[in-house]
């Protein structure tokens, strides 16, 4: 029997959804032969693993049922409710476009409407991140091509996502899963390279450790666990390339981790390593007095440790780890918050560390009034998923920003008339250029001047997509009331010549040639016919162009005068 209907009971909903999901795919097949259900049953494991509630589990076993069969989302409303129907139609992609995978209209189209759907439920993200695990651990069963597909999108969007949801245990999964594929010989050379070095470290751990529980001890500390925590591949690839590939300057390759009962014994546990080693300088980071924007808290100190040897230390409670690992799933296991607004940030107002939410508020914000289908992409991966640091405003708010952030995309997160505005910065009440690149606790204030506009220059340093956007807009509005107060002045020539076959014709050439626009031409001939009167209005022109078309003009075969004004109207 299944392990979900052993959890839940035949009668629950999801054993509603598992009968319903199993026979809608009923002989539906995997690229590994696997029944397809087997696919739903495994994501819906994995978030009853992760303790959601019931209907999340249910949607995990529908998520593919209207996309992949002719069961509609009006079937799921009725058989399921509108809880249900709306989560399944979120890890729908849109029907008409199903068909048409390698387009990338289609592709923005329904990372969009993904967007649009987590942003109203968290519990959409979770699923599909669940889903996305599976397909990850699955992956040697489809093409090369699709497979190194599926790992870009899932290092460059998914990995960030559950890592910016604070859920680092899957997020560092699927980095490792997705690594072999997108840089294949990195990963080969990492893994010879790396062996020997975790091997020796783990056993020069296993030495530190009983040195360590005897001085804690002593000061009546009895953790509830120490062990050795390895770095992960890929986190270890990117960190090794900020450091010239060199492992010995890695001092986290394998940290130490303390779990204590209280954040007070945190800090005693602190004390009693730091006792014991001589702490590195600098590398001291108190993550529980400022949590990271995605909510971990911890404390990281690196030692001298036993022979000298640099190592990392990290100091948590359980609880604290149990959100490092699971991040915004671990809320849902221990505090089921609900209200009637459903499981949005709006929602978690109760919670402690809020601040860690409010950026999918700002992520709701920012796609709706997103209009660059072809940015949308790109901005999503660096305003939202790339390095953040986190600033924090003159009223003790916390704004998150991609890594390389300026006082000017800090303005325009705050609000497009601060950005639109801004004159000036102060970082830590220090007077600083608009370009200063922003740090992590620096606060941050904006002077901004009533009635001033951005500048183009803004667009050189700024790194949000969402700055970049305001400004070329501003500038937009700059450029059409310009043209708008040109467009209200004209010049009008009055030539005069002896009328012949093509004479207006000539006349027209001149303005033609000089890529000027004619907004008007009439030509009058006298009744003896003998002279032609001409005249042509157009934009108004500088005096060097204008110079020009007088001079022309007068060129022109039997031309006897030319004379213009000019005039607003
Ligand atoms: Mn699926």
């Amino acid at each position: 029997m299944s392990a979900l209907l052993k959890k839940y009971g035949n009668e629950s909903v999801v054993a509603k959804a598992y009968a319903f999901a199993k026979n809608a795919h009923k002989d539906a097949l995997r690229e590994s032969g696997d029944p397809y259900f087997t696919h739903c049953e495994e994501v819906a494991n994995t978030v009853a693993d992760w303790q959601l509630d019931e209907a999340s589990v249910a949607a995990a076993l529908l998520h593919d049922v209207v996309e992949d069969t002719p069961v509609t989302r009006a079937d799921i409303e009725k058989t399921f409710g509108s809880e249900i129907a709306f989560l399944v139609d979120g890890l729908t992609k849109l029907k008409t476009l199903e068909y048409q995978e390698h387009n990338k209209d289609a592709e923005v189209e329904n990372l969009r409407k993904f967007v649009i759907s987590f942003t109203r439920d968290l519990r959409v993200v979770i699923v599909k991140l669940a889903d996305r695990l599976h397909n990850m651990r699955t992956l040697k069963f489809k093409t090369k091509e699709r497979q190194e597909r599926i790992a870009w999108e899932t290092a460059e969007i998914y990995a960030p996502l559950a890592y910016r949801l604070g859920m680092q245990k899957l997020s560092g999964e699927l980095e490792d899963l997705a690594f072999p594929h997108i840089h294949p010989d990195e990963y080969k050379w990492l893994h010879e390279t790396v062996k020997d070095s975790y091997n020796s470290r783990i056993k020069y751990v296993k030495k530190v450790e009983p040195i360590l529980l005897r001085a804690l001890g002593e000061h009546n500390i009895r953790p509830l666990k120490v062990d050795s925590r390895a770095k992960r591949y890929y986190s270890l690839y990117r960190k090794l390339r900020r450091y010239d590939m060199n492992l010995e300057k890695i001092y986290d390759l394998v940290a130490i981790r303390i779990i204590v009962k209280t954040p007070e014994e945190c800090y005693a546990t602190l004390g009693v390593v730091h006792q014991l080693w001589q702490p590195l300088p600098g590398k001291f980071k108190d993550y529980i007095a400022r949590p990271k924007p995605n909510g971990y808290r911890s404390i990281h100190t690196t030692v001298f440790c036993v022979d000298n040897k640099v190592i990392e230390i990290q100091i948590r409670t359980e609880k604290m780890h149990e959100e490092a690992e699971m991040g915004i799933a671990a809320h849902w296991a221990y505090q089921q918050v609900r209200t009637r607004t459903g499981y949005t940030a709006r929602s978690w107002k109760g919670v402690k560390n809020r601040d860690e939410l409010l950026w999918v508020e700002q992520l709701r914000n920012w796609q709706e009034n997103f209009t660059d289908q072809e940015k949308f992409v790109q901005s999503l991966k660096v305003d939202f998923f790339k390095d953040r640091i986190f600033v924090i405003t003159p009223d003790n708010d916390v704004i998150d920003l991609p890594k390389g952030a300026t006082p000017v995309d800090f303005a325009y997160r705050i609000h497009s008339d601060i950005g639109d505005q801004c004159v000036g910065a102060k970082v830590n009440e220090k007077i600083v250029p608009l370009d200063q690149e922003l740090h992590s606790a620096d606060v941050v204030e904006i002077i901004i001047h009533k009635g001033k506009k951005p500048t183009e220059d803004w667009l050189r340093f700024v790194k949000t997509e969402q700055a970049r956007q305001h400004i070329k807009s501003a500038m937009r509005t700059k450029t059409k009331k310009l043209q708008a107060k040109n467009a209200a002045l004209f010049v009008e020539l009055k030539i005069v010549g002896k009328t012949r076959e093509g004479y207006l014709k000539d006349i027209a050439g001149v303005f033609a040639d000089m890529r000027l626009t004619i907004m008007s031409l009439q030509g009058h001939t006298d009744p003896r016919k003998a002279f032609t009167t001409a005249f042509v209005r157009c934009d108004s022109l500088p005096d060097a162009k204008l110079t020009k078309v007088l001079v022309a003009l007068k060129k022109i075969a039997g031309t006897r005068e030319v004379t213009y004004k000019t005039g607003k109207e």
